[in-house]
């Protein structure tokens, strides 16, 4: 990211973009420049130790003209109200690709929940929940886990406002553990969205996935189960992986059971018998047909973007590729998924989640899973196309899709 932008400067040059490319009407982008709603909030947390400590969340809603907002929370020590105005500002566009029939919204709060007792945790959950309840629930706001909050702490969540509110509202908060009414599928809902649109780009390239060589970057939740579902949904072979201390190769291609073997043991990837060390750079620069980023922001830059060698990549982390980078791949005909149609399986799932919970019916994994495929396929073919009538990158072509209809929906509501 060039130093002089932080994220929100990206997300509103992202979307000028697009606005220019599409002929956007400029009362419409006047809107759509900055978030409909902030909210700040302080938290005081009693600590074990009897002392209290005041943590500071936020809440954003960036556009609630589709539905109410959707968004994650985010526990985290770096935590800005930048990030969360950037993340919230994706979500909008993410929710819109996928036309489910959403807002977009994100939170946080600035802290190091590793450094906390689960106490501690849980009444910084309530407190947060307390904090914003006004502008949260099923028809408002619906929350859901990000970076450092989990299933527990939507529980957490979830009693706090339905203990204010005085009866049940599953609808509250999604990622909830299956006894509380989360739903089936969510666990590997962002890697499994990530096929679906792999599939598509993959056709588009005409590579042969069942013959296709994959680098993943990145070995948590997006990064494990993307290198089970290439193998499962296609007999791709992965053939590198990485986590924070570096990666690993092998041309024979890895096997997933033995790689959490030893990320288990030892901490990392690295060092697994039969396969060569190596640097996350190296492995983004690895000749492979797929490259999946599912790890963190900022890692195919205008630096290295040139000496990207796959074909494909598909990114499922969040804002892996910064927008110099994005020309060069796009000059040198490398097709780039773009994050917030290639990762939004996850909250396509936590919508299906939420419809479940405000209707009382639920629905079998295969269930979740051929609506999610149905979803996906048709979001990526519509990104493709739109990206080819404009003659613009897939990440353009999404925002086209997104931010469209979005200003068609405050258009309708006489907005401008
Ligand atoms: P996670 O915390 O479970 O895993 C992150 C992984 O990245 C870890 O293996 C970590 O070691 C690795 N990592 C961190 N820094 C790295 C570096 N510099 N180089 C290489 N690897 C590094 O997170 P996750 O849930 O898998 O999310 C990964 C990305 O996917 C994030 O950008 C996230 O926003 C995005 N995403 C995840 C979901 C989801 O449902 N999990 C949904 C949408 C987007």
């Amino acid at each position: 990211m060039p130093e002089d932008l932080d994220s929100f400067d990206i997300a509103v040059k992202q979307l000028e973009k697009a606005a220019k490319a599409m002929k956007l009407e400029p009362e419409a982008l006047e809107i759509l420049r900055q978030p409909k709603r902030i909210v700040q909030v302080s938290i005081p947390v009693k600590m074990d130790n009897g002392k209290t400590k005041v943590f500071t969340g936020f809440r954003v809603q960036y556009n609630m003209a589709r539905g109410p907002a959707k968004g994650g929370i985010r526990f985290h020590p770096d935590e800005t109200l930048s990030t969360v105005k950037a993340l919230s500002a994706w979500m909008t566009w993410k929710v819109a690709v996928v036309n489910i029939p959403l807002g977009g919204g994100k939170g946080g709060i600035i802290c190091n929940p590793k450094e906390l007792s689960q106490g501690e945790l849980e009444r910084l959950s309530r407190g947060y929940i307390r904090a914003l309840y006004d502008v949260l629930g099923p028809e408002i706001d619906v929350p859901a886990p990000d970076v450092y909050t989990t299933p527990q702490i939507m529980a957490w969540m979830l009693d706090e406002f339905e203990t204010i509110r005085r009866h049940p509202a599953p609808g509250f908060i999604t990622g909830k553990p299956l006894t509380l009414w989360g739903s089936e599928g969510r666990g590997d809902a962002t890697a499994k969205g990530g096929m679906y649109v792999l599939k598509v780009g993959a056709e588009k390239k005409k590579v042969d996935l069942s013959k296709a060589t994959v680098a993943i970057q990145g070995f948590g939740n997006a990064g494990q189960f993307a290198m089970t579902l290439v193998k499962e949904h296609f007999g791709a072979k992965v053939v590198a992986i990485s986590d924070t201390k570096g990666g690993i190769y092998s041309e024979k291609g890895l096997d997933f059971e033995k790689v959490l073997k030893q990320k288990e043991t030892k901490g990392t990837v690295q060092g697994l018998e039969g396969t060569k060390n190596i640097t996350n750079e190296e492995l983004l620069e690895l000749g492979v047909d797929v490259l999946i980023p599912a790890a963190i922001e900022n890692q195919i830059t205008g630096a290295n973007a040139a000496k990207i060698k796959a074909k494909i990549v598909l990114e499922l982390a969040n804002g892996p590729t910064t927008p110099d980078a994005d020309e060069i791949l796009y000059k040198n005909n490398v097709l780039v998924l773009p994050d917030f149609l290639s990762n939004a399986g996850g909250v396509t799932v936590s919508y299906f989640e939420w419809v479940q919970n405000e209707q009382g019916y639920y629905w079998t994994r295969d269930e979740v899973y051929q609506k999610l495929d149905k979803v996906m396929t048709e979001a990526a073919k519509a990104v493709l196309a739109t990206s080819e009538k404009y003659k613009v990158d897939p990440r353009m072509g999404a925002y086209i899709i997104s931010v469209r209809r979005v200003a068609d929906a405050m258009k309708a509501r006489g907005w401008y």
